[in-house]
């Protein structure tokens, strides 16, 4: 069997607090019925337990990942206890095999942000998730909170003294 690496800092906009790869120790109680599009599949191979990133999603989930530790599923949950409580009960023995990890929540943003550049704004640095509208030029890209502040601040007259001097 393939040897399956550690997941990256951050999943599905969220960072990762622990994770664990099911082994030959853990019973599938097959309780779980995922599909990826019509295929029902059964054990993932890569379990993670995340915290959200995002302001309005608050909270902690357990991500059900392929061995590239995309995640085929998010179960939602309250605290890190029941998720992997939960967690526990569709993959019995997994409670033994997890890892805590030592991501920080600048980490995860950081991983984020390299691994779409193009999706993160040149101003404020603010990320996908963070933004509903980016403008792109050539070298750079300008969300639309920056554009509304940029907009607010040439309407209020702050910039006046720049256009007098040219
Ligand atoms: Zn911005």
């Amino acid at each position: 069997m393939k040897k399956l690496l550690a997941p990256p800092p951050a999943i599905s906009f969220a960072r990762v607090l622990a994770y664990a790869i099911v082994d030959e120790t853990v019973r599938f109680t097959g309780e779980q019925r995922l599909y990826v599009g019509n295929e029902l599949i059964g054990a993932v191979p890569c379990i993670a337990l995340c915290e959200e990133l995002r302001n309005d999603h608050a909270g902690f989930f357990v991500a059900y990942c392929n061995e590239k530790w995309e995640a085929v599923a998010i179960a939602p949950a309250t605290d890190p206890n029941s998720a992997m409580r939960q967690a526990e009960h569709y993959y019995r023995g997994l409670g033994a095999l997890w890892t805590q990890t030592t991501v920080t929540v600048h980490q995860a943003r950081e991983w984020i942000a390299r691994s779409s550049p193009e999706e993160v704004c040149s101003f404020c640095g603010r990320l996908p998730f963070e933004i509903s509208n980016l403008v792109r030029g050539n070298d750079a890209a300008i969300c639309n909170l920056c554009l509304d502040a940029f907009h607010a601040d040439i309407h209020s007259g702050k910039n006046q003294e720049t256009y007098e001097a040219t």
